[in-house]
C-alpha cells in the first residue's frame, strides 16, 4: 500500500492509461513502494511532476519488420524501441527477440534499465527494444535477413550519442554482428559505439559475454560476506536458465568454490547432485543450440524433469534465477525458503513476483534485486563504449577488475541507501532509491523536458 497520496495518484493514472500493461505496472509499483520512504522529504519532485515524467517513456517507436524465410515466403514481425529516459546519458539497453515480446514487457525492461544503468555509475540512460520474432528453429540466413530488416528501420533512431542497443534474450553475438553489419552499410560509417556486445574483431570488449553472470556472483559474494559473514565457497547453488547469464554465473560460482546443482530451459530442468558439468552445458547450448534435456542423456547420475519449476524443489543455499521474468511466484519462494536458502540474487530481469519477494523476506532470505545483481552486463557494455571512444581495447583482466569493482560499489551503494532510509538490509528499497536519486537530480537540473 502506498502511503503518499502523490505516488498513489501517479500509479493510478499510469494503470488507467494502459490497463493491459501488467508487467510494466508491476515494475513501476515496486519502485514507487520504495520511493514512498523518501518522497515526503522531496517536495521538489512533486512540484516538477518528476514522477509523472519518470514513468512515461520519452519516446516509443514501433515498426513493421518484413523478411523472407528460406522457402521464399514473406513474413512480418513487429519491432520496437522504447527510449525511456536520457537524463544521465544516451538511452542504453538490450534488444529481446522472443514471441512473448510486447510493449508491456519492453516498457518494464526499459524502466528497470534506467535504474540499473544509474547504479553502474556510468553515464547511460535507459531503453529497451526487440521483436516478437522467434530465432528458435530459424536458420542462420533467416536470422540474418530478419536482423537486416530490423536494423533498416531501427538505424534512424539510434546512434552512439543517442541510443545504444545490445543483446538480451534471443539476441547474442550472432544477431549483434548482423545488426552491426547492416547499420554500417546503411550509414556508410564505422560507428563502433552504436551497439555493444560486438565480436572481438570489430570493437567488442573482452569479458562482455561473461559479464552478467560474473557480476551476479561478485555481488552475491559481497552480499554474503557483508551481511552473513559467509561466502559462496562450499555452497549448493541452484541456477535456472541456461543462456548466457546462467552459463557464466555457473562458471564464476564454480570458480568461487560453489557446487552448482541445477539449470533449466523452457522445456525442463536438470539436477546433477555431483555438480553441473559446464563443458557439457556449453557444448549443448552455445555450440549446438540444443535443449538442456540432452544433459541427462550425456551425464550419468543426473536427472531431467520436464517442468522447469521443479528446479526450485531442490534444496539449495543460494538461488540464482537466470531464466526470465516472474518465474518465482509465492509458492516457489516458499519452496526456496523450506529448502533452507540463505540468499537469492536475480540474474534475470524481475524473475520474482512481489508476493515471492515478500515470502523470501519473511523467510529471512537475503534478496538482491535484478537492477543491482545483474547490472554487470550493461556495466561492461558501458566499458565497451568507453573503449570504442578511446579506440583501444583493454585486456580480459582489466575489464574483469573494473567489473568486479563496479559490482562491489553497487552493493555498498544500495546497502548504504537501505540504512539511510531506515530499512537496513532491504536491498530492493536501497537499489530503487539509490538508482532513482541520481536520475531525479539530473532531471531536476535539466528543467521540464
Ligand atoms: N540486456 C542486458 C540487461 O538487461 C544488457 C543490456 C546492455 O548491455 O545494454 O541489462
Amino acid at each position: 500500500m502506498l502511503k503518499s497520496i502523490y505516488l498513489q495518484q501517479v500509479y493510478s493514472d499510469l494503470a488507467a492509461r494502459d490497463p493491459e500493461q501488467k508487467e510494466f505496472h508491476q515494475a513501476v509499483r515496486e519502485v514507487l513502494e520504495s520511493l514512498d520512504l523518501m518522497i515526503d522529504s522531496h517536495p521538489e519532485y512533486r512540484e516538477a511532476a518528476l514522477l509523472e515524467r519518470f514513468v512515461e517513456p520519452e519516446r516509443v517507436v514501433a515498426f513493421r519488420v518484413p523478411w523472407m524465410d528460406d522457402t521464399g515466403r514473406i513474413r512480418v514481425n513487429r519491432g520496437y524501441r522504447v527510449q525511456f529516459n536520457s537524463a544521465i546519458g544516451p538511452y542504453k539497453g538490450g534488444l529481446r527477440f522472443h514471441p512473448s515480446v510486447n510493449l508491456s514487457i519492453l516498457k518494464f525492461l526499459g524502466f528497470e534499465q534506467i535504474l540499473k544503468n544509474s547504479l553502474t555509475g556510468l553515464p547511460m540512460g535507459g531503453g529497451k527494444g526487440g521483436s516478437d520474432f522467434d530465432p528458435k528453429g530459424k536458420s542462420d540466413r533467416e536470422v540474418m535477413r530478419f536482423c537486416q530488416s530490423f536494423m533498416t528501420e531501427l538505424q534512424r533512431h539510434i546512434g552512439q550519442f543517442v541510443d545504444v542497443p545490445a543483446g538480451d534474450i534471443g539476441v547474442g553475438g550472432r544477431e549483434i554482428g548482423y545488426l552491426f553489419g547492416q547499420y554500417k552499410r546503411i550509414r556508410d560509417s564505422f560507428d563502433g559505439g552504436v551497439l555493444t556486445g560486438k565480436g572481438l574483431s570489430f570493437g567488442g570488449s573482452l569479458t562482455r559475454n561473461e559479464a552478467t553472470g560474473y557480476g551476479l556472483c561478485y555481488l552475491t559474494e559481497e552480499m554474503l560476506h557483508c551481511m552473513k559473514q559467509e561466502s559462496l565457497q562450499g555452497k549448493r547453488v541452484a541456477i535456472s536458465g541456461s543462456g548466457n547469464v546462467a552459463i557464466f554465473a555457473c562458471q564464476k560460482a564454480q570458480e568461487l568454490g560453489a557446487k552448482v546443482i541445477t539449470m533449466s530451459d523452457s522445456n525442463g530442468c536438470i539436477y546433477d547432485p555431483e555438480g553441473i558439468r559446464l563443458d557439457v552445458v556449453k557444448d549443448i547450448k552455445l555450440r549446438r543450440r540444443g535443449r538442456i534435456r540432452e544433459y541427462a542423456q550425456l551425464v550419468p547420475g543426473s536427472e531431467f524433469r520436464s517442468d522447469f519449476r521443479d528446479l526450485w524443489s531442490v534444496p539449495c543455499d543460494v538461488a540464482l534465477p537466470c531464466a526470465t521474468q516472474n518465474e518465482i511466484d509465492a509458492e516457489t519462494a516458499r519452496r526456496i525458503v523450506r529448502g533452507g536458502a540463505m540468499a537469492l540474487a536475480e540474474g534475470a530481469n524481475m524473475p520474482s513476483t512481489p508476493a515471492a519477494i515478500e515470502v523470501l523476506r519473511e523467510g529471512g532470505v537475503l534478496f538482491a534485486p535484478a537492477k543491482a545483481a545483474n547490472a554487470g552486463g550493461v556495466a561492461v557494455s558501458g566499458l565497451e563504449m568507453c573503449q570504442n571512444s578511446m579506440r583501444l581495447a583493454w585486456t580480459f583482466d582489466e575489464v574483469d577488475q573494473r567489473l568486479h569493482q563496479i559490482m562491489l560499489d553497487i552493493f555498498h551503494n544500495i546497502y548504504d541507501a537501505s540504512v539511510e532510509y531506515g530499512v537496513p538490509g532491504n536491498l530492493l528499497d536501497g537499489a530503487n532509491i539509490a538508482g532513482f536519486r541520481k536520475v531525479a537530480d539530473a532531471m531536476l537540473a535539466q528543467g521540464v523536458c
